[in-house]
């Protein structure tokens, strides 16, 4: 009765307004959800690789830095991470939460029977984007969520993909110091509001590069492990000087570990099959093998039970948990040796005493992983996880919707200070497809449809029965159709 005894007078005007409120609010917070953060509020992260150090290096020398950390944050004990464990498919496996055979990085060697094209780590090759576009890089995602990202010689970053750069980065250059860039990325996270990044990578050569030449049981490595620690010592005070160390989110991690070779452990390739018959795409210790013409099955058998400390593959036979099949990069033949043995053609060539590149679930291959800031928690160690889950790790941290990927949210969780409220993707299934770039959704335009029919369906309503009143001869006209409303109506 009271509805409609306000149905009544002038009382259209605030039925209309009662009507119209929770299409108001509902706009309204849906605009809220969708809203970014302020620049200022956004939260920041920055993401550093130490390239090839090894998960037990912090360890071995005292590591007061990287003991500072695991105090005041997180630490990842043990980190399996892509196979092949080398460079260039690792550091795009962390920024993509990709395997390399869905990321496309499939080696630091690759051939591309499709695009017949080479990429090497050695030449300007790796600046064709057609490379890097089987997936895309959380800097991009970032940028293209509204935010913005700085790159100081993270593999890839200095290579346009999918039409962007990072708003900041730097060409890679070998010579760069180590504090060079560190003055780089604190110069982008404190720059004015709107020019700020909020996603920082930061890559360091060593100590990989010592690993190789050295062998990891060197005692030589202490020193450059003590000397990567001091490295981190410097990033951690120049953060603090630029206010930067309470607010930015920081993880510490690398691409891969370490093996110990030697030269007693060599498998020659020269031995059991012509060079005339293939050409060999990736090197050691997982070599991709490309069969000349007509020439697979030769090679394949000359090759398979060739030798105990060499495994050979046919690339539909790669073990499955290695996720490393589904690429046309991928080549016919893959030939891995066993921990700490070397495959060449022959001896006279470049022979190292580390290296690293063999089965991703063997201690020796795995990284460090360290992390601290205001989205973690505080001196906790976990026992495992998998360096794909890292990627929606970070898009959590940035409030980022992560594209579809390998990893999963849920297997690193705890590592948050708080638990995310949002339903968390099942692991190992993707989340769907992100809106579009644009961020555009239908929701508001459908809101508005339906609050614009509403009112036009009260309007209708009103009008006819305000003609009812003036004219009682319609009543009965549409008497079974209007019975309820006239009903009530006559009581009036
Ligand atoms: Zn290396």
């Amino acid at each position: 009765m009271l509805g409609l005894s306000l149905l009544g007078g002038c009382s259209p005007l605030l039925f209309l307004l009662v009507l119209l409120l929770p299409l108001v609010s509902l706009h309204r917070l849906n605009h809220q959800e969708r809203s970014e953060p302020s620049v200022t509020d956004r939260p920041k992260l920055l993401l550093v690789s130490f390239d090839g150090f090894r998960w037990d290096y912090i360890d071995r020398v005292p590591t007061p830095n990287f003991r500072s950390i695991m105090d005041e944050g997180v630490l990842v004990e043990y980190v399996e991470n892509a196979y092949i464990t080398k460079t260039f498919p690792n550091h795009y496996s962390l920024v993509t939460g990709l395997y390399a055979e869905t990321h496309g990085i499939v080696a630091n060697e690759m051939y591309d029977p499709a695009l017949n094209m080479s990429f090497s780590m050695e030449t300007d090759s790796i600046y064709d984007s057609r490379w890097w576009e089987e997936a895309v890089p959380l800097w991009v995602t970032v940028q293209k969520a509204g935010g913005r990202s700085g790159a100081a010689m993270w593999p890839g970053s200095d290579v346009k993909i999918h039409g962007l750069f990072p708003n900041q980065y730097l060409q890679y250059n070998a010579s760069v110091s180590f504090e060079t860039r560190v003055e780089w990325i604190i110069e982008w996270f404190s720059a004015p509001k709107e020019e700020a990044v909020d996603f920082g990578v930061l890559y360091w050569e060593e100590p990989d590069e010592s690993g190789h030449n050295l062998g990891p049981q060197s005692s030589l490595m202490d020193v450059v492990i003590a000397g990567i620690d001091e490295k981190l010592g410097f990033l951690l005070n120049e953060l603090k000087k630029a206010g930067l160390y309470e607010k930015v989110n920081l993880i510490v991690t690398s691409d891969h570990g370490m093996a110990q070779l030697s030269a007693d452990n060599i498998i020659e390739l020269d031995e059991y099959v012509s060079r005339d018959m293939y050409t060999w795409v990736d090197k050691s210790p997982v070599v991709g093998i490309l069969p000349k013409e007509g020439k697979f099955d030769e090679v394949y058998n000359s090759l398979l039970d060739a030798n105990p400390n060499m495994a050979v593959y046919k690339k539909d036979d790669i073990p499955e948990h290695f996720h490393y099949r589904h690429n046309i990069r991928i080549m016919p033949i893959l030939l891995e040796a066993k921990e700490g043995w070397t495959i060449m053609q022959n001896r006279t060539g470049h022979f190292m005493l580390g290296n690293h590149g063999y089965d991703n679930t063997l201690r020796s291959m795995q990284p460090v992983f360290v992390a601290r800031g205001p989205a973690f928690r505080q001196n906790y160690v976990k026992t495992s996880m998998r360096s794909v889950d890292l990627y929606p790790l970070m898009c959590h941290i940035l409030s980022i919707r992560p594209l579809p990927n390998n990893g999963s949210l849920l297997n690193v969780q705890d590592l948050l200070s708080s638990l995310p409220d949002s339903p968390t993707p099942i692991p190992n299934h993707p989340p769907p497809t992100p809106p579009k770039a644009s961020g555009y959704s239908y929701a508001p335009v459908v809101g508005s449809f339906l609050g614009v029919v509403m009112v036009l369906g009260f309007l209708v309503v009103y009008v006819i029965l305000v003609t009812l009143k003036q004219r009682p001869s319609l009543k009965h006209r549409s008497w079974e159709m209007s019975q309820p409303l006239l009903q009530e109506d006559l009581h009036l």
